[in-house]
């Protein structure tokens, strides 16, 4: 009502050069409709009131059109009466003194809101339509019922009637978020109390995640989305305007008054809320509590940059971070390289070193082998090659001369020291020994370097004559037995030192293709045997 009166009121004083005085009187018939003295009472005491007072023009509201023709009109006769209802509605007056005016039914907004309803939000299936429980809602709620039939097949619309306060919150706060509530008024509910309707609307707004509908511009920025709505300032407006003409004699311009104050309103806040995007909204809506501020305008310009901004930065961030693990990671790698070359020349050293080691013990080892060799094929005493090395340089030298030699000839010739036991029965073994060397000595001088001579044992000697047939190896042993025989080898030391003579008796063979060794031995032995039987020192060559 507050935005009728001021609409009403201001166009008033404005309209006119008068001093225009208004008295306004707020009747809560809808509350004290069980009361039936309350209308008589209420008549009387507005007749003793304004006894002394006559108005020009008097304006009723639709809510007192029957209390005013029952009770009030004798007391005003005479004075216009400007009367405000429902296009179409019950009780409508008549007379002289009557002017009236349509109200924009209910019926109307309610189909205009359900259409809206649909645009919205297409998945809407039901509406809960909050109405209250005075006489007037009632009857809303039956029109209401009426023409939502029509949109029966596409939105259920569920009107509330003869609910308490609480019970409508109940009803509310079951309402699913995706389907809709459109409050028309609940001035009254079923306990008689009476409801500030911006205080209903914010307590329905606080109980449900559904989008709120309502048919008044004034309701809109208490959290509802908007809705097909009525100005009651406008209408104030409108009435005003309407009582100024009457007043001046003129027709008011019926269509003036007959166009609907209601428009398309809507609280863009809510609508952000809910998704709505502004595009659907039908032409020519008008969009409160718009945010116009910068930031309101580009928040997601604002947002999208910042964020853009931060993952830059976090990007720039991890590059740098990515670049600064790289390089020690790096230096980290080239250090472990140095190290690990450093490893592995102290390694190579170490395994050259030990390499160099094992190099100089193989040659020892092998020096070594080759002493034992040597020392295992000679014989102590005299420095010659021993019975075993003459052994296989003779089974050696019978596979060549067998295989390759046989035209050059090869003897052996067996050498035995003559009364040997004597010089050691006189002179001491010692000085044998020292003559065994000397004797040693001279027939290694007398042969030729491809030629051998070991010890075969004892005081014999075989010597190993390659490439020499029988004759030149006579020719050769004669020359050592002359040699030997003419020689005063010195034997023993200190006071047992004398100069011994010796002689030799020795028996030569020559070795025929398929001897044996034992063949040739035997040979060279039998030879020695005769020489000694036939008065030692001399040479035969059997
Ligand atoms: P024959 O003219 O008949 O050969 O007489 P012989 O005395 O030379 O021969 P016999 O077989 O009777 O004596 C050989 C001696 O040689 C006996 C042994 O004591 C001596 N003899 C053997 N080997 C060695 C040695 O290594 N050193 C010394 N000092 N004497 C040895
Ligand atoms: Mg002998
Ligand atoms: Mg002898």
């Amino acid at each position: 009502m507050a935005q009728f009166d001021h609409g009403l009121i201001d166009t008033l004083r404005t309209g006119t050069q008068f001093d225009v005085r208004i008295s306004a009187e707020y009747l809560n018939v809808t509350s004290f409709e069980d009361v039936p003295s309350y209308a008589s009472d209420t008549a009387r005491y507005l007749a003793m009131k304004y006894a002394s007072w006559r108005p020009d023009a008097i304006f009723v509201d639709r809510a007192v059109t029957s209390l005013y023709s029952q009770y009030l009109r004798e007391t005003f006769r005479g004075v216009p009466c400007f009367i405000a209802q429902d296009r179409g509605g019950e009780g409508v007056v008549a007379g002289a003194d009557f002017k009236t005016i349509s109200w924009t039914t209910a019926t109307s907004d309610i189909e205009k809101n359900l259409e809206l309803i649909l645009r919205l939000r297409p998945g809407t299936k039901s509406v809960l339509v909050v109405l209250g429980a005075s006489e007037e809602e009632r009857r809303l709620a039956k029109e209401i019922t009426k023409a939502a039939a029509r949109y029966a097949d596409r939105i259920a619309c569920v009107p509330t009637s003869g609910l308490s306060h609480a019970a409508l919150m109940e009803q509310v706060a079951a309402v699913p978020a995706e389907q809709a509530i459109l409050y028309i008024r609940f001035a009254l509910d079923s306990d008689g109390v009476s409801h500030v309707p911006a205080q209903v609307v914010r307590d329905i707004v606080g109980r449900t995640a559904a989008p709120v509908f309502v048919v008044a511009q004034h309701l809109i920025g208490e959290g509802v989305v908007g809705g097909y709505a009525a100005s009651f300032e406008l209408f104030g407006r409108r009435t005003a305007l309407w009582i100024l003409d009457a007043l001046d004699g003129r027709e008011p311009s019926g269509e003036a008054l007959a166009a609907s104050i209601n428009a398309y309103v809507f609280d863009q806040r809510a609508l952000r809320r809910f998704g709505i995007r502004e595009f659907v909204l039908p032409a020519g809506s008008t969009l409160l509590f718009q945010d116009n501020s910068l930031w309101g305008q580009y928040k997601l310009y604002i947002i999208s940059g910042v964020v853009l901004l931060i993952a830059e930065t976090f990007l720039v961030l991890g590059l740098v971070a990515n670049r600064m693990r790289r390089r020690r990671a790096e230096a980290a790698l080239v250090a472990l390289n140095a190290t690990l070359e450093a490893r592995v020349l102290e390694r190579t050293r170490e395994l050259h070193e030990a390499n160099e080691h094992l190099h100089d013990a193989k040659e020892e080892l092998e020096a070594l082998n080759r002493n034992l060799d040597q020392l295992s094929r000679t014989d102590s005493l005299t420095g010659l090659a021993n019975r075993r090395h003459a052994e296989e340089t003779l089974e050696e030298a019978l596979l060549r001369f067998c295989r390759y030699g046989a035209g050059q000839g090869f003897a052996v010739a067996m050498v035995d020291i003559d009364l040997f036991k004597r010089v050691n029965d006189e002179y001491g073994h010692e000085a044998g020994d020292d003559l065994l060397r000397g004797i040693a000595r001279v027939m290694t001088h007398g042969v030729r370097e491809c030629d051998l001579v070991s010890r075969w044992g004892g005081e014999e000697f075989l010597l190993l004559l390659p490439g020499t047939d029988p004759a030149g190896a006579g020719r050769l042993l004669e020359r050592i037995r002359e040699t030997v025989g003419a020689t005063l080898f010195a034997c023993g030391a200190g006071a047992k030192s004398v100069t011994v003579s010796a002689t030799l008796t020795i028996g030569a063979s020559g070795v025929a293709p398929g001897d044996t060794l034992e063949d040739v031995i035997r040979r060279a032995d039998a030879a020695l045997y005769r020489g000694k039987e036939q008065g030692r020192n001399r040479v035969v060559v059997g």
